[in-house]
C-alpha cells in the first residue's frame, strides 16, 4: 500500500491510485472529465493546476506496449480530444506530456498545461517538478481551487457534447 497526498492535503492509502480512481473508489476533484471505452480522464489529484488532466487506462497495465491495437488507437484519440478541449476552452497554447512506466500507479499520462507564470521556473522538463511543488504549496488557496474546479466543469461540458 502507498500513501498519496491529495491536492486538498488529505492522505489516502491505496494499492494503485489509478485503479482506485478509474474504478471510482477515489473520486478526484470534479469527478470524471471524460471517459472512453478504455481510458478515464480526470483532474490531477495532487496538484491544483487548471486543466492538468490525467489520462489513465482503465486496466491495470504498466507499459505502453501492453496496450492492444484497439487501446492504442483509443489512447491517442483521447489524448487529442483532451488537447483540443484544453486549447479551445482554456486557451492553453502548449502542453507537456509525461508518462513513466516505473511508477506504483498504473498507466497514466499527465497533460500539464504550460502557463506564463511557469516560465520563472525555467523551461522544459527540469522546470516541471518545481512548478508542481509550487502549485501544491502556494496555490492551494480558495481562489485558485475555484478556478481549477471551473476549468474541470468547462472541459467536462465541452467533452460531453
Ligand atoms: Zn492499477
Amino acid at each position: 500500500m502507498k500513501i498519496i497526498t491529495l491536492s486538498n492535503g488529505n492522505n489516502v492509502e491505496v494499492e494503485c491510485l489509478s485503479c482506485a480512481i478509474t474504478s471510482g473508489i477515489i473520486i478526484p476533484d470534479g469527478g470524471v472529465v471524460y471517459e472512453s471505452e478504455h481510458f478515464h480522464v480526470h483532474q490531477d489529484v495532487a496538484y491544483p493546476i487548471k486543466g492538468l488532466m490525467i489520462v489513465a487506462s482503465k486496466r491495470h497495465v504498466k507499459c505502453l506496449d501492453e496496450l492492444t491495437e484497439e487501446k492504442k488507437f483509443d489512447y491517442i484519440n483521447v489524448l487529442s480530444k483532451i488537447r483540443q478541449a484544453q486549447r479551445e476552452i482554456l486557451g492553453i497554447k502548449y502542453v507537456y506530456y509525461f508518462y513513466n512506466e516505473d511508477t506504483t500507479h498504473h498507466f497514466h499520462t499527465w497533460m500539464v498545461p504550460r502557463y506564463d507564470w511557469m516560465y520563472e521556473f525555467g523551461r522544459s522538463v527540469e522546470s516541471v517538478r518545481p512548478i508542481l511543488l509550487h502549485a501544491r504549496n502556494q496555490m492551494n488557496h480558495k481562489e485558485n481551487v475555484l478556478e481549477v474546479m471551473a476549468a474541470i466543469d468547462c472541459l467536462t461540458k465541452e467533452l460531453d457534447r
